[in-house]
């Protein structure tokens, strides 16, 4: 049953007890900590890199140069080394710290794992690699294994470093060329660099007193203890848990994945929740074959990509092909713009149809909670108070239903958190619940800087740190090319689309673009290629002259949207898009790359 089916009568909205419930929900959640609050996974005797699904294997330190260097072998490092093979180039070397290619599918295992954006976008280059997605939201194995496929077909896995981390990145201006050295001790040189680190993949945990006396079994969810709970990736039962009581802490996207496959493993589960999520219908389906063949005609991915975006980001689309949640509220917003006479579309009537749409649509989705969820005081708990964007929107059929399973409780905090763990569990409002494990859904860092995060900085033209030049904020032409960084290339959302409900398709796209130049620069003869001072200026300018982040992000509940509802430093307003939008910035990238001229990099 969908949400609006649940919510069959539009009832008048009382937009201002509703807001006043939403600025008492948020105020209870503010603390002065904000990002402080959490901390990193060796503080429960981790070593951050230790990986339980692969060993590492000995190997000899590289000091040889290549081509084409890239710092992560997540989508952004596959997308990217397949079309710099596409452009002849044959010595490409992935660096990757996971024994495998898959980044964030590489790590996260989690009974449940599963893409929320829809296959058919979601996963880069089906239709190069010529796989069909088995369902409309694939689970993760699937999307490691396409992982794997991209990796075989262009042939990156024969140069790649695998348990490897980057420790240090110099550019040899004498030798036109990047210096990388890792944790193994290598030292070779490239003469092109791209970065993929990805904002999501240092595992973080909560700072909560005590974290380290627990005297049970512990985990953070990407580092999924298949050996204490049974199961497998594939969703084979967790049989281990049976005679065990399980805390699972957190309830964001990751958590909704896991706990409807913890319900009814163990002898009890305690979902430990300091904000809903919302949880909107999944409605996952098997992809036909017969239909996918009718579909998949020459330039079919491209197509879909260009119309998911439109749908969700501010196009003109006639139809919705993947018709989901993330694509329904932009309907909704979109409808009822489109009710308001032109003359009348101040940004004021505009972002009151925003938020009209929202109120209506989170309405439906608390509605639903209380529907699915048979206790009513449960029902009553997971009901999320914000608006649909303040936080990771979730898609899920099984996971309120799991809290109908006798033997699994939610221990709701109102909005403060774990008090306390102890050696025998956890404490919550004065109560300590005793259990064997505790699995921590806690995330990942968000708020830090670059530098900090990817474990490295960069040293550039003439001694310039990127942690310098980044000192104010980020600068960049299309949130790829940096000044003082020749022959670097970052491929990742920010300043370029910055479209956030489907990531891959910015990373196609930045890949795509890398192949291009490269092949242009090679084509031309020359050493390096870089962005002039006044074109990363000018492109740091146009963003500037956009609507900024999102509106309204300041008053949501905290979370790592909204740097922990703190506010945000000067720097942040650099964390943007191009102002027309996802699908305006595609189709201006494309142009730019088509018409040879390569406006604002200099070839030398
Ligand atoms: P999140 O950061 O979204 O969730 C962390 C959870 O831990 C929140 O519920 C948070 O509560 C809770 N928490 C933090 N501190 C405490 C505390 N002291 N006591 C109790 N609870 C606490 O992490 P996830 O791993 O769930 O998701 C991270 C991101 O990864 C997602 O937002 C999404 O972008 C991506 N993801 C994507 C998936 C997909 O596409 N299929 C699946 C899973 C993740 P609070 O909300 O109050 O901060």
């Amino acid at each position: 049953m969908s949400a609006a089916e649940i919510l069959p009568t539009k009832r008048v909205i009382d937009k201002e007890a509703l807001l006043k419930k939403y600025r008492a929900e948020r105020d209870k959640r503010l603390r002065a900590d904000g990002n402080a609050q959490y901390t990193r996974l060796e503080k429960q005797g981790y070593v951050a890199s230790a990986d339980p699904y692969m060993p590492m294997i000995e190997r000899a330190p590289k000091t040889d140069h290549v081509t084409f260097a890239f710092v992560g072998g997540g989508f952004a490092g596959l997308c990217t080394g397949a079309r710099v093979v596409e452009a002849g180039i044959k010595d490409v070397r992935i660096i990757e710290k996971g024994g495998d290619f898959g980044g964030t599918w590489y790590w996260n295992r989690y009974p449940g794992a599963m893409c929320d954006t829809a296959s058919m976008v979601y996963m880069p280059l089906l239709e190069e690699t010529g796989h069909m997605p088995t369902e409309k939201y694939a689970h993760a194995p699937e999307i490691l294994e396409q992982c794997q496929r991209i990796g075989r077909k262009f042939g990156l896995y024969d140069n790649a470093l695998f348990h490897t981390e980057v420790t240090e990145i110099v550019w040899l201006q004498d030798k036109h060329a990047w210096l990388i050295k890792t944790n193994r001790g290598d030292a070779f040189t490239a003469q092109f660099l791209g970065l993929g680190t990805g904002p999501l993949h240092i595992a973080k945990l909560p700072g909560i007193p005590g974290l380290e006396t627990f005297k049970g079994h512990t985990f953070h969810t990407s580092r999924w203890d298949y050996a204490y709970t049974g199961g497998d990736p594939k969703g084979a039962p967790l049989s281990k848990l049976k005679d065990k009581r399980v805390a699972i802490i957190g309830t964001g996207a990751t958590a909704v994945q896991a706990v409807p496959h913890l319900a009814g493993a163990c002898k009890h589960l305690y979902v430990v929740q300091r904000t809903p999520s919302s949880v909107d219908v999944r409605d996952n389906r098997q992809i036909d074959p017969d239909w996918f063949k009718g579909i998949a005609t020459p330039g079919w991915q491209t197509r879909w990509l260009e119309n998911f975006t439109a749908n969700q980001a501010g196009g003109q689309a006639d139809e919705d092909w993947v018709m989901d949640g993330w694509t329904d509220l932009s309907r909704r917003i979109r409808e009822r713009i489109g009710t308001i006479p032109m003359e009348q579309r101040t940004p004021k009537a505009m972002w009151a149809a925003w938020e009209d749409s929202d109120f209506e649509k989170m309405e439906e989705i608390r509605a639903r909670a209380a529907t699915v969820v048979k206790d009513e005081e449960t029902g009553e708990k997971l009901k999320a108070w914000y608006r649909q964007l303040c936080k990771r929107p979730c898609f899920h059929d099984e996971y309120l239903q799991a809290f109908n399973d006798p033997d699994t409780t939610l221990v709701d905090t109102d909005g403060k958190g774990v008090e306390r763990i102890t050696g025998k569990g956890f404490v919550v409002a004065g109560k300590e619940y005793e259990v064997d494990c505790i699995i921590y859904a806690s995330g990942f860092e968000v708020g830090t800087g670059f530098t900090s995060r990817s474990g490295f900085d960069v040293e550039g033209r003439d001694g310039l740190m990127l942690s310098k030049a980044w000192g104010e904020g980020m600068r960049s032409k299309h949130g790829m090319h940096v000044h003082g960084f020749p022959n670097l290339f970052f491929v990742q959302p920010v300043q370029g689309a910055n479209l956030i409900s489907n990531v891959p398709h910015n990373l196609t796209e930045g890949g795509r673009t890398v192949g291009v130049i490269i092949a242009e620069a090679q084509k031309r003869g020359a050493k390096e290629v870089e962005v002039t001072e006044e074109a990363q200026k000018a492109w740091v300018d146009l963003l500037l002259t956009g609507p900024g982040r999102m509106i309204g992000m300041n008053d949501c509940t905290p979370g790592y949207y909204n740097n922990e509802g703190l506010p945000a430093g000067p720097e942040a307003k650099y964390a943007v898009g191009y102002p027309g939008g996802a699908t305006a910035y595609f189709k201006y990238l494309d142009a730019w790359r088509k018409d040879g001229k390569f406006d604002g990099l200099a070839f030398r």
